[in-house]
C-alpha cells in the first residue's frame, strides 16, 4: 500500500488519507491535488504511509501530486504543526494559510525572476568571529553615502554581540526612536551576507513603507531582497516565496505573514516594534508571528533580535528574568537631545475645541520659524457620537454595540467596526428636533478647529479616512516631506516609523482616556503610543517638544514619559500585573463565541465550561482555572451576540496540556448550529 497523509484547507483537526501508488516518503511536502466531496482540493503532503486505519475500501485515489515546485522543507511543515498545536487551528487551515494564495491554489507563477548573481555571496574561507564586526562595517561602508554617522559605542556593541551569537540567543534591543536600531540591524543583516546566509525581518504593517524597502535595497545592492506583505500582488509574493525556498533569496522583509517563508539558510531573525499588536493576527490563524519567529530561530539554531523603544511587557520581564540578553542603546544617534516632554494641566482652562492655550502657543511659535507641528489624536471621524439632547436619542448601530460615528467630511455616520453608514439625519430620527449635535471629538472636528484657528497655514489630517490606501498614504508622507505641512493631525498612524525632519512639536490630546480603561494593556500602549509619537519631534538636530493635555499631570504613566524612563514605568506595570496575576505572569486562553442570540451563545459557553472542568481534573501539577462565560465588551458586532470564557494558568505546558484536551471536546459539543467559536491563545483583546 501507499498513503499519503494530506493536510487540506477545512476547519476541521484532522489529517486526510488518500491513496497514491506512484507515492514514496519522498512526496512529503508537495502541494498535492486531490477529491473532496464533489471537488478537488489543494493540499499539502505531511506523511506516506504503508497501511491507513481507516478501511481501503473507503480511501479515494489522490488526482495528482504536483512535482512542480519544491518540495516544502521538514522546517517548514514542523514550523506549521507548531502553530497548528500552540494556537489550536486545524493543521490543514495553518499549511493552507502559511503559502502564498498563487500556491495555494495549486498554480506556479510565470515569468520567474532572472537570478541574480550574488559575488560576494560564499566566501571561500570561513571569517571567526572577532574579526566579523568590522568587515560587516566595510560591506555597509563601502555602500555608505558620505553623510551616514559611524556608529555609536552602544550600536557597535549591540552588532558585535548579535553577529557573535552562533546559537539560538534572542535579544531584545531596547532604543528610544532616533537611537540608531535600523543601523544596527543593517550591519547584523550585513554580516549575515557575509557569511552566505540568510535574515528574516519582519516590521509591522503600517511600518513597511517605500522607504525602508529602499533603504534596505540602497544597503545591500547585491542581495537578492524579498518583500512579503498583504499588498504585494500574488504573483510577486509567490515568486518570493519559491525563491525564498531555493534558496535565492538573502533578505525576507515583510509583514506578519513573511514569519511563515522557508528559508533553507536562514540564519538571523530581526522582529522590529517587537511590541505591536499587529504582530498577533486577530481571525482565522490567531498566531502571533513575534512569538512564532522566537521558535523558528530556536529551530533554526541562530539568533533573534527584537527591536523597541517600548518593549512589550512580555519581552522585557523576560530580559529581567535573563532569558533574553538586554540590548541598550541609550542615545539618540540622530538628534542631539531627547524632546522635553511637558504635561499640560488642563483642569482649569476652557479648551478651545480641545486645545489648550499652551498648545496654540506652541503651535504659533513653530509656525514662525517654520517648522512642523502634530497634534495626536487616536479618534478618527468628527465626533464619536450624534445625539438629541431633547430626547436623549444617540446614533447608535443596528448591528452593534456600538456608536455611529459622526463623518463631516462625506456627510456620514458610520460604525467603526462592521462599517455600516448611513446619511446625517437632519433631525432626530425619535422626535423630530432638529437640534441636534456632534459630542466629542475626532481627528476631523480637530482639524477645522486648527484651520479656523491658524487660517494661515496648510493642515493635513493623516488617519485610516484620509489615507486609505497605501498610494494615498505615500502621498500624504511625500507632502509632510516635502514641507508642505505646517500641522499634522492623526491617529497613531503617524507614530510609526517615519522620520519628519521639521516636526519639532507633538501635542496629544485626550490621552486621558486609556489611562482608567478597562484592558489592563491600555496602559502599556498609551505609553509606547505617546513614545513613539513623541520620537516623532526633535530630529535632525532641531530640538523636540511634547506636550501631553491632562487632568491628571501627576499620574506616574506620565510622570515616566516626562523623564523618558521606560524601565520605571514597565517595572511598575509589571509589579501591577504579578498582584493582580495578569500575564506574564500568567498565561490565558480566550475561547470566544457568537451567535444571533446571546442565550445560544452563553449555552455554548457554559458547556464548554462543564468539559473544561472534566479536562482540568486531569492536568496534574499545575492548576487550570476556568473563568464563567461573560458577554465581550462589544457584546454584538454585526448582529452576532459574542461572549467569552477566560482560561489560564501560571505554567505554560500545563495550559497547553489542558487546551490539547479540550480542543477534541470542544468539537464534538452539541451546539445551536448558528454558534461559530474560536480559541484564541495569548489573546491581546479582551
Ligand atoms: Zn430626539
Ligand atoms: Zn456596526
Amino acid at each position: 500500500m501507499s498513503i499519503i497523509r494530506v493536510a487540506l484547507d477545512l476547519p476541521l483537526p484532522q489529517l486526510f488519507d488518500y491513496l497514491a501508488p506512484d507515492a514514496s516518503t519522498e512526496d512529503i511536502g508537495y502541494r498535492v491535488s486531490v477529491p473532496f466531496g464533489r471537488n478537488e482540493r489543494i493540499g499539502i503532503i505531511l506523511d506516506w504511509l504503508d497501511a491507513s486505519d481507516q478501511p481501503v475500501d473507503k480511501l479515494k485515489s489522490a488526482t495528482v501530486i504536483l512535482r512542480d515546485m519544491p518540495r516544502l522543507p521538514d522546517t517548514w511543515l514542523r514550523l506549521c504543526e507548531f502553530c497548528s498545536r500552540y494556537y489550536q487551528a486545524p493543521i490543514g487551515e495553518v499549511t493552507s494559510f502559511a503559502l502564498p494564495p498563487m500556491l495555494r491554489r495549486g498554480k506556479l507563477p510565470k515569468l520567474p525572476r532572472a537570478k541574480k548573481i550574488k559575488p560576494d555571496k560564499i566566501k571561500p574561507e570561513p571569517i571567526s568571529a572577532t574579526v566579523l564586526p568590522t568587515v560587516a562595517i566595510d560591506i555597509c561602508a563601502e555602500h555608505a553615502p558620505s553623510h551616514r554617522p559611524p556608529l555609536l559605542m552602544a550600536q557597535q556593541e549591540a552588532v558585535r554581540q548579535i553577529i557573535q551569537a552562533d546559537t539560538f540567543q534572542t535579544f531584545l534591543l531596547h532604543g528610544v526612536t532616533g537611537s540608531g536600531k535600523t543601523e544596527v540591524y543593517l550591519h547584523a543583516i550585513a554580516a549575515a551576507l557575509v557569511r552566505g546566509e540568510q535574515a528574516l525581518m519582519l516590521v509591522p504593517e503600517i511600518a513597511l513603507t517605500p522607504q525602508l524597502e529602499g533603504r534596505v535595497r540602497t544597503r545591500f545592492p547585491q542581495a537578492n531582497l524579498v518583500v512579503a506583505n498583504s499588498s504585494v500582488s500574488d504573483a510577486a509574493r509567490a515568486r518570493g516565496f519559491l525563491e525564498a525556498l531555493a534558496s535565492t533569496a538573502d533578505i525576507v522583509l515583510g509583514t506578519r505573514l513573511a514569519v511563515f517563508t522557508p528559508m533553507p539558510r536562514l540564519r538571523l531573525i530581526i522582529v522590529d516594534e517587537e511590541h505591536d499588536a499587529s504582530f498577533k493576527q486577530q481571525d482565522g490563524v490567531r498566531y502571533s508571528a513575534r512569538d512564532l519567529a522566537i521558535w523558528r530561530a530556536h529551530q533554526h539554531n541562530c539568533p533573534i533580535v527584537l527591536g523597541s523603544a517600548t518593549p512589550s511587557l512580555e519581552s522585557f520581564h523576560h530580559a529581567n528574568a535573563g532569558r533574553y540578553r538586554l540590548l541598550a542603546l541609550p542615545d539618540r544617534a540622530v538628534a542631539e537631545a531627547p524632546p522635553v516632554v511637558r504635561a499640560v494641566d488642563t483642569r482649569r482652562e476652557k479648551l478651545q475645541e480641545g486645545l489648550s492655550a499652551a498648545l496654540i502657543t506652541a503651535i504659533k511659535q513653530r509656525l514662525a520659524r517654520g517648522e512642523q507641528s502634530l497634534v495626536f489624536l487616536n479618534r478618527r471621524g468628527y465626533a464619536p457620537v450624534l445625539a438629541c439632547a431633547a430626547c436623549g436619542w444617540i446614533s447608535r448601530c443596528q448591528h452593534c454595540a456600538a456608536n455611529m460615528v459622526v463623518h463631516l467630511a462625506d456627510k456620514h455616520l458610520r460604525c467603526h467596526h462592521c462599517g455600516g453608514a448611513c446619511a446625517i439625519p437632519h433631525a432626530c430620527p425619535d422626535c423630530g428636533n432638529i437640534d441636534i449635535h456632534p459630542f466629542g471629538r475626532g481627528t476631523q472636528r480637530v482639524e477645522a478647529a486648527l484651520i479656523e484657528q491658524f487660517p494661515n497655514a496648510r493642515v493635513l489630517r493623516v488617519d485610516r479616512d484620509s489615507a486609505n490606501n497605501p498610494k494615498k498614504w505615500q502621498t500624504l508622507l511625500a507632502s509632510i516631506h516635502a514641507g508642505e505641512v505646517d500641522i499634522l493631525i492623526g491617529t497613531q498612524m503617524l507614530a510609526k516609523g517615519h522620520d519628519f525632519p521639521k516636526l519639532t512639536l507633538v501635542g496629544a490630546i485626550s490621552a486621558d482616556t486609556a489611562l482608567f480603561a478597562a484592558d489592563f494593556r491600555a496602559p502599556e500602549r498609551l505609553f509606547s503610543q505617546l513614545m513613539q509619537v513623541g520620537g516623532r519631534s526633535g530630529r535632525a538636530n532641531l530640538p523636540g517638544e511634547v506636550l501631553i493635555q491632562t487632568e491628571h499631570p501627576t499620574h506616574p504613566l506620565y510622570q515616566a514619559l516626562i523623564d523618558h524612563d521606560y524601565a520605571r514605568f514597565a517595572q511598575s506595570q509589571l509589579d501591577e500585573r504579578k498582584t493582580a496575576g495578569f500575564p506574564p505572569f500568567t498565561f490565558q486562553a480566550m475561547l470566544r463565541a457568537e451567535s444571533p442570540a446571546m442565550g445560544d451563545t452563553v449555552a455554548f459557553l457554559m458547556q464548554a465550561r462543564e468539559a473544561a472542568e472534566q479536562v482540568a481534573l486531569h492536568i496534574i501539577g499545575h492548576p487550570v482555572t476556568l473563568f464563567d462565560p461573560v458577554p465581550m465588551r462589544l457584546h454584538r458586532l454585526m448582529a452576532q451576540e459574542r461572549a467569552q470564557l477566560l482560561v489560564e494558568s501560571n505554567n505554560r505546558p500545563a495550559l497547553q496540556h489542558f487546551l490539547a484536551a479540550w480542543h477534541p471536546a470542544l468539537h464534538a459539543l452539541k451546539r445551536h448550529r448558528k454558534v461559530r467559536w474560536h480559541v484564541d491563545v495569548d489573546p491581546l483583546e479582551f
